[in-house]
């Protein structure tokens, strides 16, 4: 029986895990560093109430991935959610992102619509603070734009962010009804307890090493140093930054990572009635604060609340910086075949959700079971192209 190893028991390890073992005859493990399964999906609770470490509701576009997770942790639609974002310079709380009915609102309406119609346009822009600039004019590129982007990539200037497809673009101004993400399905599990459920589920033919840390790594051989003994495996899924598995050979890829408040407040609910999110694109540390229970539906006379402050305390936002992609690039080259590195971290890509996580078990899948040969991240093995051509 061929051996697989898989490391990282997140969302991307536990979906890889379930899709290989549904091929059958294979001898999989998943390594874990902590107590439990499911990184940032699993839920956690505060006086009962239930959270997880910044929103993570199932949003996709493509309709397989949600029936395929429904199956296992059945998701009702939160389709009516609205984000809005604090506006310091207005005072006021606009849609976020930026919204054409809310700029008709706004006190300097005249003089917006005067610098978008003279702007170029995102045409030929170098950077992300140029794309932007150019697209929305000054004053919005100030309210929502500049500070928002420099506190979440924690940068000096806007500017030393590139743009990819995938970097944080967004519909320069939204309309229609204001609701977010309309063209995709947007849901949360019923149960309490989240997509808790589904972690056991995907790992129950599978074996699973909880609070366990690859000592030594060897990827070029495809072994490893396991509870202080050498291991070699047919294939190895590496879900965690690549850098670590290379032990920083080529340098280490820098990630941005949040710190996480939750707290309680006295009063049944804090956000209007279909707020779930807001953000704040002004000077102060936050830059998302979440009501859960909107996304839980939990009962209590209480609301929980939780604030994400960008940190360097753990790694998990890749940058939108094409030099940071190269070198991920450069990692994946050192992978051998039959070695895949997939997930948000391991593609090294910002956008990588958790459908995406599915559907990167899936694509390992098909490739292992159709005699294999791919190697390196996900995004270069997948049949369709199409997690390539967003990710570029
Ligand atoms: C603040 C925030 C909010 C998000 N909100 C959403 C959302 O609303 N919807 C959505 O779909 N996605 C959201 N995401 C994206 C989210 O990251 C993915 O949905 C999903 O968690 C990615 O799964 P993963 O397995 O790649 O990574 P993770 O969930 O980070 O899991 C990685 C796992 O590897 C383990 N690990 C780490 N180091 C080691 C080691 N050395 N050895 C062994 N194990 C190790 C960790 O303990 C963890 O269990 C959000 C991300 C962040 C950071």
């Amino acid at each position: 029986m061929k051996k697989v190893l898989i490391i990282g028991g997140g969302p991307a390890g536990c979906a890889i895990a379930h899709q290989i073992s549904m091929i059958g005859n294979y001898n999989i493990t998943v390594v874990e560093k902590s107590n439990v399964l499911g990184g940032g999906c699993k839920t956690l609770t505060m006086g009962g109430h239930p959270y997880t470490f910044g929103p993570r509701h199932f949003i996709t576009d493509k309709k397989y991935l949600f029936d395929f997770l429904n199956k296992y942790v059945p998701m009702r639609s939160c389709a009516e959610h609205e984000f809005k974002a604090y506006i310091e310079q207005d005072d006021e709380f606009y849609n976020f992102p930026i919204h054409e009915d809310d700029i008709k609102r706004m006190p300097d309406y005249n003089e917006i619509s005067e610098q978008r119609k003279n702007s170029k346009g995102p045409a030929g822009a170098k950077n992300l603070g140029e794309y932007w600039l150019n697209s929305v004019g000054d004053i919005l590129y100030e309210k929502f734009i500049k500070n928002y982007n420099e506190k979440m990539w924690m940068v000096d200037s806007v500017n030393e962010i590139d743009t990819f497809n995938w970097s944080p673009k967004g519909p320069s101004i939204a309309t229609g009804k204001g609701k977010v993400f309309s063209d995709k399905i947007s849901a949360y599990p019923i149960k309490l307890n989240g997509y808790d459920d589904y972690f056991p589920i995907a790992t129950k033919d599978v074996k699973v090493l909880l609070s366990t840390e690859i000592n030594e790594y060897d990827i070029e051989n495809k072994t490893v140093n396991l509870n202080d003994q050498k291991m070699k495996f047919d294939i190895i899924v590496n879900t965690l930054p690549p850098d670590i598995i290379f032990n920083f050979k080529l340098g280490k890829l820098p990630f941005i990572g949040r710190d996480f408040y939750p707290f309680v407040l006295p009063i049944e609910n804090a956000f209007p009635k279909d707020v779930y999110f807001i953000y704040y694109p002004g000077k102060g540390k936050v830059t998302r604060c979440v009501e859960y229970k909107k996304l839980t539906k939990y009962k209590s006379k209480n609301t929980l609340i939780g604030l994400e402050v960008p940190s360097l305390s753990n790694r998990l936002y890749p940058l939108p910086i094409k030099k940071y992609q190269d070198l991920a690039d450069d990692y994946f080259k050192l992978m051998p075949e039959g070695v895949y590195s997939a997930g948000r971290a391991g593609v090294y890509r910002y956008g990588i959700d958790f459908d995406r996580c599915i559907d990167h078990g899936m694509i390992i899948a098909k490739d292992i079971k159709e005699g294999g040969g791919g190697h390196g991240s996900v995004l270069n093995i997948d049949p369709t192209g199409e997690q390539k051509r967003i990710a570029k």
